[in-house]
C-alpha cells in the first residue's frame, strides 16, 4: 500500500466517524486533525490502530455484553442497533449511572441501560416530560402563570404554579386534559438546550419569574440547561422522553396547595398532579386498580374490622391495638414462635431503653441519634437512655452473658422487639410508616462454617411463612459488595467470600428466582431480601435476612474454636415479617381484610332466625368453642337476610343459620361468606369442615 492510500483510508475513517465535515475532502482540517501524518516517516501507521481505539467507544449493555459503536452515537442508535422493534419502545436512558436523552450523543465508554415504559427509569422520563406538557396545557388557558418545578412522582407527576388569583379546580381537568392530548398529538421533540447563567437570568427575569430567577441563581454558570418542545421552553436538567407524541392518555387526579420550596414562610403554589401512560388502555387499568385499591386501604380496613386506631392525646404515628387486633397480632405471632421453636430458636425478652453508651458502641447512636427521638435524662442528669431504635446491642450483649464454645453454636435468639424511630409527621402513613413499631426480630451468631446452613434455614422459615399467609408471587435479591470499591467493606474478604458464596448457594438450592445486585451490600455484610407482589401487583419489601461482621466485631463477641482459640461469630439478623406493623398492613391490602381462616378474628356467626332459637345457638356457640373456633351469636333482633348482609361486610368467613328445623335435627345451616349456601351439616362435621380448611394453609413447619 502506497502512502496515499493509507491517507485515503484515514480520511474515509474519519469522514465516517463524524470527525470531518461532509464538505469535499479539506486538506486543511485533515492536516489540522493529524498533522503528523505529513511526517514523511512511518511512525503514524502505528498510531493507526491507537487513533481507532480513541474515534470508537465501547458501550458495556446491563446483559455484560459489550459493543462498538462510533463517538456520537446516541443511545437511541444502540437501541436500533440491538433491534428496530425495541428501539420503538425505548423512551430513555441511563448513561455511567446518570440520566440522559435518547439522543445525547456518548463520547465515552461506558454502561448504557436503555429504558422502556416497563421501567422505573423510563415511567420518571415519561411523567417528568408529561409534566412539561401539563405546564404548556395550563399557560395555554392561564398565559400569565408562573411556572416552578414538576418532577416525576412514585406514581405519576406534578407541577407547581403560581396561579396569581385564578385557580384551577376539579371542573377544569378535561379542558386542560383535552388540550395536553391535543398538544401531545403533535409530536413535538424534547430538545435540551445549554444556556449562558446570564442568558438564563435574562430569560426568566423577562418572564417575571422570581421563581425560576431563584433556582438559576443557585445553579453552576455553564451546568444550566433549557428544554424546549414546541413554543414551551422550561429550565430544566434533563431525562425526558424522544418527543410528546408518545404520550397517548392523561388524566388530572387532584390540585393541592404547596409552598415553594417547602417552606410555610414562603408563597403558596397550585401543585396539580397528574397520570400519563402510553397506551389509552393502561389508564383506564390503573384507575381501576386505584379504585381497588382505595378499598383495601389498610387504614380505612382497619377501622372498618375494628383491628387498631391512632389517637392524637397518645401520638402521631403511634398505633394502638384493639382487641381483634391485638388477638391476631398474637395468633401471628403464636404462629411464627412454634415454628420457630421447631428450628431451634429461644424465646428474649429485652427493655425498651438503653443507655446512649450502648447505641454508641453499636453504631446506632451515630445513625440515629441525632434525626430521631432525643435521649432521656435520669433526675440526676448523668445518665442518659435512648428508645430503642434497634435489638440488635441487646441480643448480643446477651450473648455475651457468658463464655461460648464452637460447640453450643449456632445460637438463635427471637425477639418480638418494639423499637422507635422518629419520623417526620408528613411521612406517618396507617401503619406502614410509624414512630414506633415491633420487629419479629431474631439473631443467629454462628461460626462461618455454619452460614450456609443458616441460611437454608431462615428462607425455609419465611417460605413457610409466606406460604400460610398466602403470598404467591415474589422475588428475591442477593445484595453483595462492589468490586471495584472493596476498601468501604469491614471484615476480611475471605469471609466475605464465605458469606456471599452462602447466600447464593442457598439461594439457588431452595429454588429462589433471585437477582444478584453488586454494590448493594450493607457495609457490614451481604443480605438477601425478599419482595412480594399483592394481588394488585403492587410489590413489597418483607422479610430480610442480613450477615453482619461489625457488631460482633463492636461487642468484641467470641467463641472457643476446636482449635482452643478464640473466634468471632457470625451474626444473622432476620425478620420474615419485617414489622408486625407494616406485615398487617400488606396483609390487610392483600387480602382486603379476608384473612386466611386460622388467622381471621372471627371464625363463626351464628344467626337464629328469631329469639325462639337463641337457646340452640348459645348451645352450638358452646360446642364450638370447645373446638377451639372463635365463633358469636348475632341476637339482634333483626330479619334474617340483614343478619347475612351484616356478616357478608364484617368478612366473617362462616355464617350459620339456625332455626326450627336444625334445632329439631341438631343441625346447623351453613353459608360461606362471598360463596353462599353449602347446605345442612351436623355440628361435628361443619367442625370438621373449618379444620380442614385450616390445615390446607396452616401446615407444620
Ligand atoms: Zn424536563
Ligand atoms: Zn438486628
Amino acid at each position: 500500500m502506497v502512502f496515499k492510500d493509507i491517507i485515503n483510508q484515514l480520511y474515509l475513517f474519519l469522514k465516517e466517524n463524524k470527525l470531518l465535515s461532509n464538505k469535499k475532502r479539506n486538506k486543511k482540517e485533515l492536516k489540522k486533525k493529524l498533522p503528523y501524518i505529513y511526517c514523511r516517516n512511518y511512525s503514524f501507521l502505528i498510531s493507526l490502530p491507537l487513533i481507532k481505539i480513541r474515534l470508537m467507544i465501547h458501550i458495556t449493555l446491563p446483559d455484560g455484553s459489550v459493543r462498538e459503536y462510533n463517538q456520537n452515537s446516541t443511545p437511541m442508535d444502540v437501541a436500533k442497533s440491538i433491534s428496530e422493534g425495541f428501539s420503538r419502545n425505548v423512551i430513555s436512558a441511563n448513561f455511567n449511572g446518570t440520566t440522559v436523552e435518547t439522543s445525547t450523543p456518548l463520547t465515552t465508554n461506558g454502561n448504557l441501560i436503555l429504558y422502556t415504559f416497563n421501567d422505573a427509569g423510563g415511567k420518571k422520563a415519561f411523567w417528568h416530560s408529561s409534566a412539561h406538557v401539563l405546564a404548556q396545557a395550563i399557560l395555554e388557558f392561564h398565559p400569565s402563570a408562573k411556572l416552578t418545578i414538576g418532577p416525576a412522582i412514585d406514581n405519576g407527576f406534578y407541577y407547581d404554579l403560581d396561579l396569581g388569583d385564578a385557580i384551577i379546580s376539579e371542573k377544569d381537568f378535561q379542558k386542560i386534559e383535552q388540550k395536553f392530548l391535543e398538544l401531545a398529538r403533535g409530536k413535538h421533540e424534547f430538545k435540551l438546550r445549554a444556556v449562558s447563567k446570564e442568558d438564563a437570568l435574562a430569560y426568566y427575569t423577562n418572564e417575571n419569574n422570581e421563581y425560576k430567577v431563584e433556582l438559576i441563581e443557585n445553579l453552576i454558570d455553564g451546568d444550566i440547561t433549557f428544554c424546549d418542545h414546541s413554543n414551551f421552553t422550561d429550565l430544566c436538567r434533563g431525562g425526558h422522553i424522544p418527543n410528546t407524541g408518545i404520550i397517548k392518555a392523561i388524566k388530572i387526579m387532584n390540585t393541592a396547595g404547596a409552598y415553594w420550596r417547602g417552606d410555610e414562610k414562603n408563597n403558596q403554589l397550585t401543585r396539580v398532579y397528574g397520570i400519563s401512560f402510553p397506551k389509552q388502555k393502561m389508564l383506564t387499568e390503573y384507575l381501576i386498580l386505584l379504585e381497588e385499591a382505595k378499598k383495601r386501604d389498610h387504614r380505612k380496613l382497619g377501622k372498618e374490622l375494628e383491628l387498631f386506631t391512632f389517637s392524637t392525646k397518645v401520638g402521631a404515628g403511634l398505633p394502638l391495638w384493639l382487641p381483634k387486633g391485638a388477638a391476631l397480632r398474637g395468633r401471628l405471632e403464636d404462629f411464627l414462635k412454634a415454628a420457630q421453636k421447631k428450628a431451634g430458636y429461644e424465646m428474649v425478652m429485652t427493655p425498651h431503653i438503653g443507655q446512649k453508651e450502648l447505641y454508641v458502641t453499636s453504631g446506632h447512636y451515630a445513625k440515629y441519634g441525632e434525626d430521631s427521638f432525643q435521649p432521656i435524662k435520669t433526675p440526676k442528669m448523668e445518665e442518659e437512655f435512648l428508645l430503642k431504635p434497634m435489638n440488635c446491642p441487646h441480643h448480643c450483649e446477651i450473648y455475651n452473658f457468658k463464655p461460648h464454645s464452637y460447640k453450643d453454636l449456632p445460637k438463635r435468639f427471637a425477639e418480638f422487639g418494639t423499637v422507635y424511630r422518629y419520623e417526620q409527621s408528613g411521612e406517618l402513613h396507617g401503619l406502614t410508616r410509624v414512630r414506633g413499631f415491633t420487629q419479629d426480630d431474631a439473631h443467629i451468631f454462628c461460626t462461618p462454617e455454619q452460614l450456609d446452613q443458616e441460611f437454608k434455614n431462615v428462607i425455609d422459615l419465611v417460605l413457610y411463612v409466606f406460604n400460610a399467609l398466602g403470598f404467591k408471587d415474589f422475588k428475591t435479591q442477593v445484595s453483595i459488595r462492589d468490586m471495584s470499591n472493596l476498601n468501604k467493606y469491614i471484615g476480611d474478604i475471605e469471609t466475605w467470600e464465605i458469606a456471599e458464596k452462602a447466600i447464593i448457594s442457598a439461594a439457588t438450592d431452595k429454588g429462589l428466582d433471585f437477582v444478584i445486585e453488586e454494590g448493594e451490600a450493607a457495609f457490614y455484610g451481604p443480605k438477601l431480601d425478599f419482595m412480594v407482589k399483592d394481588v394488585l401487583g403492587r410489590s413489597w419489601q418483607l422479610g430480610t435476612i442480613q450477615v453482619d461482621y461489625n457488631l460482633p466485631k463492636r461487642f468484641d463477641l467470641t467463641y472457643k474454636g476446636a482449635d482452643n482459640q478464640l473466634h468471632r461469630p457470625v451474626m444473622i439478623h432476620r425478620a420474615p415479617f419485617g414489622s408486625m406493623e407494616r406485615f398487617i398492613a400488606v396483609l390487610l391490602e392483600h387480602t382486603g381484610g379476608n384473612f386466611p381462616l386460622w388467622l381471621t378474628p372471627d371464625q363463626v356467626i351464628l344467626l337464629p332466625i328469631s329469639y325462639k332459637y337463641q337457646k340452640y345457638s348459645e348451645k352450638v356457640l358452646e360446642l364450638l368453642e370447645n373446638s377451639e373456633i372463635r365463633a358469636l351469636v348475632d341476637d339482634r333482633n333483626e330479619k334474617t337476610g340483614r343478619k347475612i348482609r351484616d356478616a357478608e361486610v364484617s368478612k366473617i368467613p362462616f355464617m350459620i343459620i339456625v332455626g326450627e328445623k336444625e334445632e329439631a335435627e341438631g343441625t346447623v345451616s351453613v353459608r360461606k361468606h362471598g360463596e353462599g349456601d353449602l347446605g345442612t351439616f351436623t355440628i361435628e362435621a361443619f367442625v370438621s369442615l373449618i379444620k380442614e380448611e385450616i390445615s390446607e394453609t396452616l401446615t407444620q413447619f
